[in-house]
Formats: C-alpha cells, structure tokens, sequence
C-alpha cells in the first residue's frame, strides 16, 4: 500500500532506525522505496505532529515593505501514514490549539493537503479526524474512510473489498490522574503547595518535556533582515520551537514576568490542565508518555498529580 502511494504521493511514517541507544527507536520520516513502514511503533521520541508545526520554519518573507505569506499551494500531497490512535489525537488538539481564538494561517496552511492514515487493532473508530483508519483483523485490515480523499483512495481500489463491519476487541482506557474532572480547580488550589519547591529541586529546567510534547506549541519568532539604504530591505521571518519551561522564555524588553524554575513549572501543569480545559475544553495532554521518559530528571507528572488529587479533592 505504502509503495503505491509513495509515486503520488510524500508519504511520511514510523520506521525502526535501530539505534538502541535512544528510548525509542522509532521516527517519522519520509518513506522511500525499501523503507519499510511499522505498524507497532507505539511512541516515537519525536511526535509526528512536527510535520504540521516544524521545528523551525520560515513563516514570512519580505521585501521593499512587502510581505508574502507562506503558501501551500505548491506543496505536493502529502500522506502521514500508520499513525497510531494516541498521535492521531495529538494532531486533532494540535489543531484545535492552533485554530483559535485566533487562528495560526502558518500551521493551517502547513495542514492543506496532508492526508492522515491511521492504523489500530481496537475498537471504537477514531473519535478525531482521518482520512483513512485501518483496523487490523487477523491478516487483514479493515478500513474505514473519513473523508472525500479516504473515499477516493479506496474507489476502484483493487486492494479494497466492501465487507461487512465486524467488531474487533474493545479498548479500555487506562485510568489515568488527567482523566478527574476537578483537576483544574485541584491545580488552582495547589499554587503554594510545597510539591513545587521539590520539583524545582529536581527538575533542570531543559525544556525536554515540551519539545517532545504532541500538544505543546511554545513558539518564538525573529525576523532576518538585510537593509540597503532606508527604502531597501529584504528578508524574513522565521519562528522555532520554545519552551515556557526556559529560563528566558519570559523575558521581553528587560523585563522578566516568570523568572523563578518553580513558576514555570507550576505553569506547565497549570496551562495543560486549567487553561487549555477553560479555552477548548480537553486537557492540553494525550497521556502518551513521552515527557516522563525522556524527562533527565526523571520527573513523572502522573505522580504530582496524584498526589495533588489526593491532597486537594
Ligand atoms: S524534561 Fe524534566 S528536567 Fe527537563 S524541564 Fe521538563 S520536567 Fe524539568
Ligand atoms: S504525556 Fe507528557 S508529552 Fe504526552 S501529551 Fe501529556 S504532557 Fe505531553
């Protein structure tokens, strides 16, 4: 299937890079003919959500007072193919961080013709959207279609047969401290709560957890400009990844509004699971794991919050 789209289409999926000495051998990256694509890769260090906000990227582009917007409209289709359910949900609050209250048109157009191929061996469907959703059965895959593209890919598709939809096994979700309906006002209540002292004993402030995060979207910008007298300049802007867990992240124009580690820690937990709940209603976290297991310091968020839960409930 893969080696089909691949002549249409940029197909981007999980491959095993066979390094051991990372935590996950497995990436994103764009397939060529050979690569083989896996199906199991269950987390990559890396989300695939990078491919929707990159880490660097130029945004703007400007010349003599006038500014040209990025387009897509040139960008070849692109395919990101075998994500699993839990990166198909970080793509899907991804979208939704960045489509308001003001909508990101960067990572919108970034968006434009990129087609998403999920694959899973549990019912239900994705609650998100997709263009295609493969579920394994046995030696085959059941597919379901999500969209126009979906439809259009499996009509007069040797490759597909309509079936009759059977159920496969049902997943149970893991219980998890994000899932407690007070977190917000348990998070809130906890500011003075000396488990922040501790953290900051701990934690080294690297920014690690954000970078690997499939819902964080901490950004800055800066502008490259060459100047050739007062009415000639030209150049651009370019934005990359932060993270509000950096000791300067705050800073603007001399002034620092969060220079303290125990604040910037506290706000990590405090936008996740008290903003972004006020502003979209989900949790700003998927529960994939990455920030506790690439996190130096061996931080696990699951037991501060546990512990909150159980102190302030
Ligand atoms: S990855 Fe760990 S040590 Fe680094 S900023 Fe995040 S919590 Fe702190
Ligand atoms: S588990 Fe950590 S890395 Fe994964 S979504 Fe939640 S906060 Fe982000």
């Amino acid at each position: 299937m893969a080696e089909s789209l691949i002549k249409k289409y940029d197909v981007y999926g999980p491959v095993n890079t066979h390094d051991e000495a990372v935590f996950s051998k497995y990436t994103f990256k764009k397939i060529g003919a050979g690569d083989k694509v896996e199906l199991h890769y269950g987390v990559t260090t890396v989300p695939p959500t990078k491919y929707l906000f990159p880490v660097r990227e130029d945004i703007l582009y400007f010349k003599n007072n006038k500014e040209v917007f990025k387009d897509s409209e040139n960008q070849k289709p692109r395919i990101l193919f075998g994500l699993n359910l839990a990166d198909l949900e970080g793509i899907d609050r991804l979208d939704k961080e960045f489509s308001g209250p003001i909508q990101d048109e960067v990572y919108a157009k970034n968006h434009e013709n990129t087609y998403l191929f999920s694959i899973d061996h549990f019912d239900p469907e994705p609650e998100t959207s997709y263009d295609l959703h493969f579920k394994k059965k046995d030696d085959r895959y059941e597919v379901t279609t999500g969209s126009a593209f979906g439809r259009e890919i499996v009509a007069g598709n040797p490759l597909f047969r309509e079936t009759k939809k059977e159920s496969l096994k049902t997943f149970e979700p893991k219980k998890s401290p994000i899932h407690n309906l007070d977190l917000y006002k348990i998070i809130e209540k906890s500011k003075d709560d000396p488990i922040w002292d501790k953290l900051t004993e701990t934690c080294f402030g690297c920014g690690i957890c954000t970078y690997v995060c499939p819902v964080c979207y901490c950004f800055e910008t800066e502008d490259k400009v060459k100047v050739e007298g007062i009415k000639k300049c030209e150049g651009c802007r370019k934005r990359r990844w932060d993270s509000c867990m950096l000791a300067d992240f705050a800073s603007i124009s001399s002034h620092d509004f969060r220079p303290e580690l125990r604040d910037r820690i506290y706000n990590w937990y405090h936008h996740k699971f008290v903003r972004t709940p006020k502003e979209h209603g989900f949790v700003g976290c998927i529960d994939c794991g990455r920030c506790i297991v690439y996190c130096p310091a061996r931080i696990n968020f699951h037991e501060t919050l546990t512990y909150l839960i159980k102190k302030y409930s």
